[in-house]
């Protein structure tokens, strides 16, 4: 360990509790369900279930037909138009409790990253009690969560594996999740077949997030030996999918999907580096979702991860997939320098790539160069 200031202090790792993986395995998901609802009935509770389902999914009936809802449950589909905002939660939360949702068997998330950190933020302030915003940082939520079950639809961040739920502050803009064990899926469906229907581009920038990922802990001065295990076949199989014919083939599907299992278990015990600050300014400044703007960070990004950036473009003209350009030029000054302001406050990423002298690198003028290059 290169840099006593990025210790996480994380002696305990804390993995997903079990999981089905296969083409079709969201076919085991109803009974997994009824396991929950069981368990609860003998605990003198109802066996209610919340479904909390990305908005995609409410146009797909046949696979709403498969999940094992019964009339009793409560279904919501989440808006993707917007990442989390910790407003968005609270008001999820009391509408649950309001409706008699307080204390459901289990909580199922069916979705891309937002709507499983959705599910994951709702499972813990359900049994904990208060607002979200209580909870944005590390380890401050006391009591585990309402039992809960992700079944991702689109493969590359890792949202599945984690032991955090990114949401926006609506009252001062803070980006930060719920860092804790707590936050961990009991169970996850992992089911590539869902994957077939994202649109290509979509596909592609989420997908990327698993890569980016792991280039950047890789390349870092703070190191896990497991981290980096993981590391290596998530950066292999995002390889194997993205530099196949078809990134988007049943072979290329499920690679991708374990990939972003191993890429999520690989940040929890990592720190990434240039790009996610710099792709956190877009987002925070420009609105920008994740996963884009991290492909737009890379426009900007070959003197820093030379070979990444190769094949990081290699990769998009092999998908054809399209990455938005100029995306800051013609900014104002105030807009130049919160770019600069919520890209460098990312201490840890930035020490973890530059050193603890990263503002010596990363100069106003500097940043702004680089985002001149987006
Ligand atoms: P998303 O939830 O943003 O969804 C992207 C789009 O794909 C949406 O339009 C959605 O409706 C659509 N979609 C999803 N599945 C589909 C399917 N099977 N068919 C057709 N359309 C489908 O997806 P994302 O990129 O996975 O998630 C981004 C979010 O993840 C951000 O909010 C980011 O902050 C968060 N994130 C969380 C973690 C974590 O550890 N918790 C890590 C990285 C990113
Ligand atoms: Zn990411």
């Amino acid at each position: 360990m290169a840099n006593n200031s990025l210790n996480t202090g994380i002696k305990l790792v804390k993995n997903v509790g079990s999981f089905n993986i296969g083409a079709g395995s969201l076919d085991e998901l109803p009974a997994h369900v009824d396991a929950r609802r069981a368990s609860a009935i003998k605990q003198g509770g109802e066996g209610k279930v919340v479904f909390l389902i990305d908005e995609f999914f409410a146009g797909q009936p046949a696979t709403l037909s498969r999940l094992g809802a019964k009339e009793q449950d409560r279904i919501e589909f989440v808006s993707t138009r917007d990442e989390p905002k910790t407003e968005a939660i609270d008001l999820r939360v009391a509408g649950l409790v309001k409706a008699g949702f307080s204390k459901p068997a289990t909580i199922v998330g069916l979705g891309g990253g937002i709507t499983l950190d959705t599910a994951k933020a709702v499972s813990n302030l359900l049994t904990n009690g208060g607002l979200a915003e209580q909870y944005q940082g590390w380890d401050l939520v006391k009591v585990p969560g309402i039992h809960k079950i992700g079944v991702p639809t689109i493969s590359g961040t890792g949202a599945e594996a984690t032991r955090t739920c990114v949401m926006t502050n609506t009252r001062n803009g803070l980006k930060l999740g719920m860092n804790s064990d707590h936050t961990v899926f009991n169970h996850l469906v992992l089911d590539p077949e869902l994957t077939a229907t994202v649109p290509r581009s979509q596909y592609f920038y989420t997908g990327m997030d698993a890569y980016i990922h792991c280039v950047e802990s890789m390349a870092g001065s703070y190191r896990n030996a497991i981290g980096d295990a993981y590391s290596r076949e998530t950066i292999s199989l995002c390889r194997q999918a993205f530099l196949a014919e078809d990134m988007m083939s049943p072979e290329s599907r499920e690679r991708l999907m374990v990939a972003s299992y191993l890429g999520g278990c690989a940040i929890a015990t990592s720190y990434v580096g240039l790009i996610h600050p710099f792709s956190a300014g877009l987002s925070v400044v420009l609105g920008l979702h994740h996963c884009v703007a991290n492909c737009i960070v890379m426009r900007a990004m070959d003197e820093f991860y030379p070979k990444a950036c190769e094949e990081f473009w290699t990769m998009v003209e092999r998908q054809r997939v399209t990455i938005p350009e100029n995306i800051c030029s013609g900014l104002t000054d105030e807009q130049y320098s919160a770019l600069y302001d919520a890209t460098v406050i990312h201490q840890k990423p930035l020490t973890n790539a530059l050193g603890s002298n990263y503002l010596e690198v990363l100069t106003f003028d500097k940043v702004t160069s680089l985002f001149l290059k987006m």
